[in-house]
């Protein structure tokens, strides 16, 4: 089997790394970064992000697993004092893979040029200076008008991120589905939006359409982009799912409560 191993560049994440990779080569497992069949990320839930980008290309093969050195996080969910465990279970190929939604973000523009980008968290929009003014469109037909700070549409692995502190629900990763949130919208005798989160399941579309300006900061995950003389924005459930080691139980609801309501961990 080969690995890598994705640090936060941090000394402790440096220093687990240095350790992982010493007993994983003791164990006959070769070191590979260009095509691994495991990743480990050492860090946060940020550096999980950034070994999924990096692998966007290999999600067929690639599976991923997280190791926390600061607190407890949604991907990285391993503690550093178990890094001997994570490698002996590793080393006897004793895991199973989970699979969990993205979402597929097309950005079409003016030339009809388009490009494509997968999440794991979400992508949000905002207007780099004025309000955001977008009509929203759900499956080719017109849904609402949106005025406001942004909008926000995350995947259910990425619902207890930004989604969470934008009122969104929280959703199961065995759900595949994506929900749409809003940031600030405008709501007036005039202007008038849902004002709740939509949640839509796979094979629904939803496309947003400026109408006026056509240049948007758009986020993916942890990157942000300025894109200019846009035309719209497509959102669906991606094809592709992203694999997760699993080498224990640690069910989705006690990670939601380990992380929100109380741990020790
Ligand atoms: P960061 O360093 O600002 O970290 C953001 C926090 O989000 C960290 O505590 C991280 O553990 C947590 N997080 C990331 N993914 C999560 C998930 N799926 N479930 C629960 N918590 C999660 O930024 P970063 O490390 O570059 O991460 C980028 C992410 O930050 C974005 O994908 C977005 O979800 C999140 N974010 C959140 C807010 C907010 O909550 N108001 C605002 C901007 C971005």
């Amino acid at each position: 089997m080969k690995f890598f191993i994705q640090s936060r560049n941090d000394d402790l994440s440096n220093e687990l790394m240095d350790r992982a990779k010493t007993y994983l080569s003791d164990f006959g497992l070769e070191w590979n970064e260009e095509s691994p069949d495991i990743v480990l990320s050492i860090g946060g839930d940020g550096t999980l992000l950034h070994a999924f980008h990096r692998y966007r290309e290999q999600l067929a093969t690639v599976a991923f697993v997280g190791i926390h050195t600061g607190h407890l996080g949604f991907y990285a969910d391993w503690k550093p004092a178990e890094i001997e465990k994570l490698v002996i279970s590793i080393a006897k190929k004793e895991f199973e893979v989970i699979q969990y939604p993205l979402l597929e973000a097309t950005i079409h523009y003016r030339n009809d040029d388009q490009t494509k980008y997968l999440a794991l968290n979400e992508s949000t929009i905002k207007s780099p200076d004025v309000t955001l003014v977008m009509d929203v469109e759900l499956n080719g037909t017109h849904f609402e008008r949106f005025r406001g700070d942004g909008l926000c549409m995350s995947t259910p692995s990425g619902s207890t991120a930004y989604n969470k502190a934008l009122g969104g629900a929280v959703i199961h990763p065995s759900l595949d589905a994506m929900q749409l949130t809003e940031m600030a919208s405008i709501n007036n005798r005039v202007f008038r939006t849902v004002g709740a989160p939509l949640v839509l399941p796979a094979h629904h579309t939803c496309v947003l359409k400026p109408v006026k300006a056509p240049d948007f900061m758009v986020t993916v995950d942890h990157v942000q982009l300025l894109h200019k003389d846009v035309k719209s924005i497509e959102y669906r459930v991606a094809k592709e799912k992203v694999r997760f080691a699993r080498f224990r139980p640690f069910p989705f609801w006690t990670r939601v409560h380990d992380s929100f309501i109380d741990s020790d961990v």
